[in-house]
């Protein structure tokens, strides 16, 4: 099977969607093999040059052209959040397979018609952290029972994207341009890490707060007004029981990528950090109580599919390798016909924790997910 691929957008994201396609086969051998046909960005002498960098066969300005393009079969979609809607729905119409970033889209509305309009093409949303080998490791001890029943989840996301008060207003700030804040770029990773632990979720009670109200406007004319959040906090609780909390921040100073967990059990403990992605610290109440304490985990070819990269342990992934594992379970359920593990139906029910979050906080309850 070969796979042609159209790729819309060349930013942050577009650039780790295509280092994945350029490699995923290089790496797992047992995917299928990928064509670069098309890429589209704007203006189109960006996407002629993204092309020859990316090695795409093609360059454009017109998106669609890509998604109608019969020599495509699997189009990325690495646009602004407010654009996801409107191309996924359109390219899963010609029939494509879409592999889009996260969040879905702006609103819950408009996700919830993307996940409709998926049909029978395969779907996956950007949730890279669940593939790093460390965070499944840590999945698969809580589901070996090895920390025991897990009891409480704690889960924050920090990073100082916006914690600087003087830092100028762009559309960042407006609802209608991008949607929720901190909840939309980077809480919804954490509920992915946390579904993911420890299954779907039954309610939020939120409390989320912009920091810095107002921004300098770009030419000096005054201040626009944030209209989204800095802050999200939430007591989470899971369809299972469990109970756990949840904080996003993008305007914690010094913290880049702080993703991270403990999840308690009845006989231990697990703790992650994003910004040590290869590693998990373990404590088992097990043996003589002098010698117990934390061990860390390197990861290593014992954590699944990390050999594959590398044959020596503890020498490290990075943050674009999990694109290539999260782009190999995509190829590999296109070619066997199986679910990826965060589709747009999947991918819905994150949307609707957040946006939960965020109703919760208005209307000063708790929200159960099944009222969104
Ligand atoms: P970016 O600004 O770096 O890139 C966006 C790209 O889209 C740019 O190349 C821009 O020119 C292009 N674009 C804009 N309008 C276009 C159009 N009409 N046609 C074609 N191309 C167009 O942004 P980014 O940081 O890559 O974010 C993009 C998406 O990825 C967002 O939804 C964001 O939330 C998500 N994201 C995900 C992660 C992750 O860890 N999975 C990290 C960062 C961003």
């Amino acid at each position: 099977m070969e796979l042609g691929v159209g790729l819309i957008g060349t930013g942050f994201m577009g650039k780790a969607h295509a280092l994945a396609y350029r490699n995923v086969r290089a790496v797992m051998g047992d995917v299928p093999e990928v064509r670069l046909v098309a890429l589209a960005d704007t203006p189109p002498d960006k996407a002629v040059a993204m092309a020859a960098q990316f090695g795409f066969a093609r360059g454009t300005g017109d998106w669609r052209s890509v998604v109608e393009d019969p020599g495509v079969q699997v189009v990325s979609i690495t646009t602004p959040n407010g654009m996801h809607a409107e191309m996924a729905c359109a390219a899963l119409a010609a029939g494509k397979h879409v592999w889009c970033e996260k969040p879905m889209a702006l609103t819950l509305p408009d996700a919830r018609a993307m996940a409709a309009a998926a049909g029978g093409r395969k779907t996956q949303l950007g949730y890279n952290y669940i593939h790093n080998p460390a965070f499944m490791h840590a999945c698969r001890l809580v589901a070996a029972g090895e920390i025991g029943q897990v009891v409480q989840l704690r889960g924050w996301v920090d990073e100082d994207y916006q914690a600087d008060p003087d830092l100028p207003w762009t559309w960042r700030a407006r609802i209608a341009e991008a949607g929720l804040g901190a909840l939309g770029d980077i809480g919804c990773h954490l509920i992915s890490l946390l579904t993911a632990l420890a299954g779907p979720l039954d309610s939020v009670l939120g409390e989320i707060e912009t920091i810095h109200t107002t921004r300098p406007l770009p030419d000096g004319s005054g201040h626009g007004a944030v209209e989204n959040e800095d802050v999200a906090n939430a007591l989470l609780t899971f369809a299972s029981g469990v109970k756990g909390s949840f904080t996003a921040s993008r305007s914690a100073w010094g913290r880049k990528s702080r993703l991270g967990f403990e999840v308690h059990g009845t006989k231990g403990m697990i703790v992650f950090d994003q910004e040590r992605m290869n590693e998990l610290q373990l404590y088992v109440n097990r043996g003589p109580k002098a010698v117990q304490g934390f061990t860390t985990i390197l990861t290593s070819p014992e954590h699944p599919p990390y050999g594959a990269f590398c044959p020596a342990p503890g020498h490290q992934l990075g943050f674009n390798d999990q694109k290539v594992i999260e782009l190999a379970g995509f190829l590999r359920a296109i070619r066997d016909d199986a679910r990826p593990p965060v589709d747009f139906a999947a991918g819905l029910e994150i949307e609707k924790a957040i946006h939960a979050i965020a109703r919760s906080s208005r209307e000063g309850r708790r929200v159960r997910l099944a009222e969104m």
